[in-house]
């Protein structure tokens, strides 16, 4: 599974990924959810967390 990808336009800044993220791969910038991409161990539960649907997989 590839790095998610977060949507500027659709995060609420709830921070539910930021809890649900194992390795907390996650940080706040600008109230916007950013994944740090070299802590990202590509688990995906961070996919199913988001309540907006912000954060989806990138097709290949
Ligand atoms: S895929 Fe997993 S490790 Fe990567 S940002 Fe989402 S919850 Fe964190
Ligand atoms: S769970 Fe979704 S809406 Fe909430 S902070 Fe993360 S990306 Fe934004």
């Amino acid at each position: 599974m590839p790095i998610p990808i977060i949507d500027p336009e659709k995060c609420s800044g709830c921070e539910e990924c930021l809890e649900e993220c194992p390795p907390q791969a996650i940080e706040m910038k600008d109230d916007v959810a950013v994944i740090i991409e070299k802590l990202c161990e590509e688990c995906g539960e961070c996919v199913d967390a988001c309540p907006e649907g912000a954060i989806t997989i990138p097709e290949k």
